[in-house]
């Protein structure tokens, strides 16, 4: 382990948390958890999303919950030191668009903390994050999972669901990786429409893995009944984000 830096109040101003308010947020992640449990069984994976959302607030879920989400590759590093210089243990999957150029930078300032990546989809990043990984020393495997487009709306990134032969081939690419692990596959989908989730769990069932990653704040119990054992929720165990999404 590096040695502990101060943490940079610059990014994260000081806050302070009530035990109440402390209190509410564990009871918000265990309604969502119950919930989930409820349709799913005790399998199920909840998965909060933190992004935009002090570290203070994600510390009060430690260690009832010890990993989350988050989208932005500058904050969640700028996370990832501030727990480090809290000495406290917290893992992270990454969940947003993973823009080459900054592979390195996660590779270099997540050896600790980074657990997944939940957002890969080309032979690139595959190859990129594998030399990268190798290039900074990890002693230790990082899970990948792929995401894939189910709604083939132009906004939604991911491999089209059309596309299994490359699915399987991005598999088997991670899987001649020795410091990448394969663990499943995630879709945002289109709101409303939860037949990407119908789509998602037929590839998954053809294609195997660990991690079925869909739905969110707005679907997730639709998709645990359609198959989903991991749920991505942020905005009902957080409140609403509350700062400008930043964009890196
Ligand atoms: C932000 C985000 C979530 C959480 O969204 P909520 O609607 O707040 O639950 C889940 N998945 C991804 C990929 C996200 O970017």
């Amino acid at each position: 382990m590096s040695s502990s830096v101060p943490a940079d109040d610059a990014i994260f101003p000081p806050m302070e948390l009530s035990d109440e308010e402390r209190q509410q947020l564990i009871s918000n992640y265990e309604s969502v958890l119950e919930k989930s449990r409820a349709i799913g069984g005790s399998t199920i994976h909840v998965l909060p999303v933190s992004k935009t959302k002090h570290p203070e607030l994600i510390k009060s879920l430690l260690p009832t919950c010890t990993t989350f989400g988050e989208n932005y590759v500058q904050e969640l590093c700028d996370k990832m030191s501030w727990f480090e210089s809290q000495s406290l243990s917290i893992k992270f999957c990454f969940i947003g668009s993973l823009q080459s150029n900054k592979i390195n930078k996660l590779a270099k300032e997540g050896k600790h903390s980074l657990l997944r990546i939940d957002t890969v989809s080309s032979e690139k990043v595959i190859n990129k994050l594998s030399t990268s990984l190798k290039n900074n020393e990890w002693t230790r495997n990082l899970g990948i999972c792929l995401q894939i487009d189910t709604s083939l709306e132009d906004s939604k990134s991911g491999i089209p669901y059309t596309d299994v032969e490359q699915i399987k081939s991005l598999i088997d690419l991670i899987s001649e990786k020795d410091n990448l692990d394969y663990k499943g596959l995630m879709t945002i989908g289109a709101p409303g429409d939860s037949t990407c989730f119908d789509r998602l769990k037929l590839i998954f069932d053809e294609v195997g893995g660990e991690v079925l990653s869909m739905g969110m704040s707005g679907d997730f119990e639709e998709a645990i009944e359609k198959g989903s054992n991991e749920v991505r929720v942020g905005s009902t165990v957080f409140g609403k984000r509350d700062y400008p999404v930043k964009t890196n």
